[in-house]
């Protein structure tokens, strides 16, 4: 499996404002790209971070792209996964609604009375790791149902555990002219933070899109 993470960033390196609330950090030009990627990938992740704060929907706004993906006998939509310890997710969740697959990574912790419900939406559970997600492992069994282009769009937290079990391959930021700023905003790599055997990036590609920057990176 390939893992890309796409996601962008204010100046001073910001996902969004202390208040978790989404904030347009790109224009129109990096939706579209973003919306290529998407077309492009098997399976599009986030964290349950992002599902509280943003209710994302994770399809595809191109329906051009969405017939090509049905012309090479792909879904319109890739399917969509959700890193959730304790199956947090809503029932009413957007990235639940029947316009695509929907993976949710729940560990053994999950209540049995919410793994029941969410199953009852139509989501397909993989239960990897004991209190939270086993990312490799949850990665592993994804690759076993066909999922070879997995694309993470955030957030900090999750980006970060990627990167601490070296699942990460490549890093696309788009750099957003904007300065969103706050100790508690979330930044592209959250988590613990890494105090030594930082992961070491090759910068591949620089690209000035809208008006920001989109920087590709190859990672390890
Ligand atoms: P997140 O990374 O989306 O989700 C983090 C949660 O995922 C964890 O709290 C954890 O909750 C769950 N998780 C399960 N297994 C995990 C593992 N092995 N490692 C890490 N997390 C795991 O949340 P976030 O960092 O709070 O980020 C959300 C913010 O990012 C929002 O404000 C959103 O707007 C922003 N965002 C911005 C962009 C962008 O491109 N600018 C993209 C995406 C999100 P459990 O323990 O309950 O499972």
């Amino acid at each position: 499996m390939r893992v890309v993470v796409n996601t962008a960033m204010s100046a001073d390196g910001k996902l969004s404002s202390r208040q978790r609330e989404q904030i347009a950090i790109s224009g129109p030009d990096d939706f579209d790209r973003v919306d290529g990627l998407r077309a492009g990938s098997d399976a599009v992740m986030v964290g349950i971070g992002t599902v509280l704060a943003d209710d994302p929907h994770l399809t595809l706004d191109d329906p051009e792209r969405q017939s090509a993906r049905r012309d090479r006998g792909e879904s319109a939509h890739p399917i969509r996964v959700v890193a959730d310890s304790k199956a947090r997710t809503p029932t009413d969740a957007r990235i639940l609604d029947d316009s695509a697959t929907t993976y949710l990574l729940v560990s053994e912790s999950a209540p049995t009375e919410r793994i029941e419900e969410l199953t009852g939406t139509g989501a397909r559970l993989i239960t990897a790791g004991d209190e939270r997600v086993e990312l490799d492992a949850a990665l592993s069994a994804l690759d076993s149902e066909g999922i070879d282009q997995l694309m993470v769009e955030g957030g900090g937290e999750l980006i970060f555990s990627l990167f601490e079990d070296e699942l990460v391959d490549e890093l696309r930021v788009f750099v957003g002219s904007k300065v969103i700023g706050g100790r508690d905003a979330p930044t592209l790599a959250d988590g613990e933070g890494f105090v030594a055997e930082f992961p070491e990036l090759a910068l591949d590609d620089v690209e000035r899109i809208d008006d920001g920057v989109l920087l590709r990176y190859a990672v390890g």
